[in-house]
């Protein structure tokens, strides 16, 4: 049995560049005479014997584009895998199963498998037991997994006693695949009698005749949400459903997702969004592996002690642990609080866009300070950064705005052809041990900005931002696109260079634990989407999040071990007492 595997990046593997097939020079197996590393048949790039290679670590070193990774696996690792992709190409070693009358969770980094192990689940993707070239039949998959809960689902699925729906991640290529409106899709997915229902639950009747084309990424996801629950199944499964969302708008999703499971009917959801998935779910699995190499699944676990596990990045059952370090949450009365140096203040401002009105009350930042924005979609957030940077003048009130500004967009320019080393020349000479460095960026150097991924251009765009020369920087929505881990480390970056810098960070964003994680003080919005918007603060993290957590209607705990946010369950007991308390939030 193999002991490691080999991954080529054939995008990154240029062997009439590298001094033809450097790699297969250089390795010992190949200087025996015996074919470790040679040129495959039909792509023409590189191979690798992972049989024969002793994995010396020569190859990955020397590749001067670092296309090749060599794994040792562990110990209990020495097995065929589910599936592999193909030759030299990821592999997953085990599946999640999923449970009647239970939401289960799947929770882990991007690149280690999670979209494959459900598409898999949901029958899209027929495992090949590492066997891509002869793939084996049904019958002996499901003897692959005998004695197992995944024998007993797959006999199910075999026997047709399981129909599936899938909400895929990728929500914005439905305009592409559909053209009408949102009701025309909706009564063509249908199979039930709840349309009605759905419509109400999601908030769809605003934009039920509006072509598909034509919705935003939130509205596009809550459809696509609604034409998953409208096909007749007993196990849905739900692929990033809190993408695009504001907070209102996920938590009332965790609850309608969560009202899905009944005797004979399972969930299963992927989201990195942790206080929704810890909300919405009751067991979950973590996912561990190396991205882009090899994925497994842990057994299943408490969502409680899932999380948490995750967040340790040790399993403690199997004893294993997948990351050197623990990721902690401080109370907040343990953080450090910036200057009281004035940066930037405003006064009432007013601000009329279409039909939008914004306005604020008095308020002004800090220097060496982050403050997190909070509110619902279309509230007039990105329209206030966009005044504080000057991009839109304000119709009256007063803003000194003496204070040069960086702003990350929320939406990324996805079509230049410009290198990422040039987009990032300031951050390579100024700051590559503080930022390009720790986010892993030198691997990209060489892509062009419109062949990156949606999280590799957040980090890129952030990172661009971020080292710029200005006092006040703004960043729109930086969670977008990046997985749990690198959320939590984007948002210690954040938090380091502004200490170092002394400068002051504005972030909009929805995930709440990010928030939490990241601010110092907040400001509120609220208001009505696209017609109105009121700006107050910013607020100390208890009044700001006691303000927002009234107006969603729910209340927030840390938990005793890793001291990470948590919505209680409507009417437990904490919840009970920290409303009496007026204390949404619990510091
Ligand atoms: Fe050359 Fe690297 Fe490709 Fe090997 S993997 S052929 S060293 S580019
Ligand atoms: Fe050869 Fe394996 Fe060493 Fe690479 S790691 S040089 S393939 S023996």
């Amino acid at each position: 049995m193999k002991k490691r595997i080999a991954i080529i990046d054939r995008d990154k593997c240029h062997p009439e560049e590298c001094g033809n097939f450097l790699c297969a020079k250089l390795c010992p197996v190949n200087r025996t005479g015996t074919d470790c590393i040679a040129e495959h048949e039909i792509h023409k790039k590189a191979k690798i014997d992972e049989v024969l290679c002793t994995g010396c670590g020569i190859c990955p070193n020397r590749c001067p584009f670092q296309a090749i990774q060599i794994i040792n696996l562990p110990e209990a690792l020495n097995k065929e895998p589910v599936h592999r992709y193909g030759e030299n190409s990821f592999e997953l070693f085990s599946l999640p199963t999923p449970l009647f009358n239970q939401v289960t969770g799947i929770l882990g980094k991007n690149g280690i498998g999670k979209t494959t192990a459900l598409k898999i689940v949901a029958g899209l993707l027929e495992p090949n037991l590492g066997n891509w070239e002869n793939a084996p039949k049904f019958k002996e998959i499901i003897a692959h997994f005998k004695g197992t809960e995944t024998q007993k689902f797959l006999e199910k699925l075999e026997k047709k006693e399981i129909k599936l729906s899938y909400k895929p991640q990728q929500v914005d290529l439905i305009p592409k695949q559909f053209k009408g409106t949102v009701k025309e899709l909706l009564s063509k997915v249908n199979e039930t009698d709840n349309l009605t229902e759905v419509v109400q639950q999601l908030n769809l009747s605003n934009f039920l005749d509006t072509e598909i084309s034509k919705i935003s990424g939130g509205e596009l996801q809550r459809v696509a949400i609604a034409a998953a629950v409208l096909k007749k199944a007993n196990i849905y499964l739900f692929d990033e459903p809190g993408s695009y969302l504001d907070i209102k708008q996920r938590i009332n999703v965790a609850k309608y997702i969560g009202s899905l499971t009944k005797e004979d009917t399972a969930v299963m959801v992927i989201e990195h969004d942790l206080i929704i998935l810890d909300y919405m779910t009751t067991l979950l699995n973590v996912m561990y592996g190396q991205e882009a190499a090899y994925g497994i699944v842990s057994g299943l676990k408490s969502t409680r002690e899932g999380i948490n596990s995750f967040l340790e990045g040790y399993l403690k059952e199997e004893n294993i642990r997948f990351r050197s370090y623990p990721i902690k949450f401080e109370k907040v009365q343990d953080r450090q609080v910036g200057s009281k140096q004035t940066l930037v203040s405003w006064k009432n401002l007013q601000k009329k866009l279409g039909n939008f009105h914004l306005k604020t009350e008095e308020g002004e930042l800090h220097k060496n300070e982050i403050i997190g924005i909070l509110g619902e979609n279309g509230i007039g957030k990105t329209s206030f950064i966009k005044l504080l940077a000057g991009l839109i003048k304000q119709d009256s009130g007063e803003l000194d705005e003496e204070v040069k500004v960086a702003y990350k967009p929320q939406y990324l320019e996805t079509e230049s052809d410009h290198l990422v080393m040039e987009f990032l020349q300031g951050a390579i000479k100024k700051y590559n041990q503080q930022l390009i460095e720790p986010l892993n960026l030198t691997n990209l150097l060489t892509k062009r900005l419109s062949e990156l991924s949606g999280g590799e251009l957040q980090k890129v765009s952030i990172v661009h931002c971020l080292s710029q020369d200005a006092e006040l920087f703004l960043l729109d929505e930086p969670s977008a696109y990046l997985d749990v881990e690198q959320r939590l480390l984007i948002s210690k970056i954040i938090k380091k260079i502004a200490n170092e810098r002394e400068i002051t960070i504005m972030v909009v964003d929805h995930d709440l634990m990010f928030l939490d994680y990241l601010s110092d003080r907040l400001v509120v919005f609220t208001g009505e989407p696209a017609k109105s918007g009121l700006l107050k603060g910013p607020f100390s993290m208890e009044e700001g999040m006691n303000i927002f957590l009234k107006d969603l209607n729910i209340t927030l705990r840390r938990d005793l071990t890793s001291h990470r946010p948590r919505i209680n369950k409507p009417g437990s007991v904490k919840d009970r007492e920290q409303r009496n308390n007026n204390t949404l939030y619990y510091s």
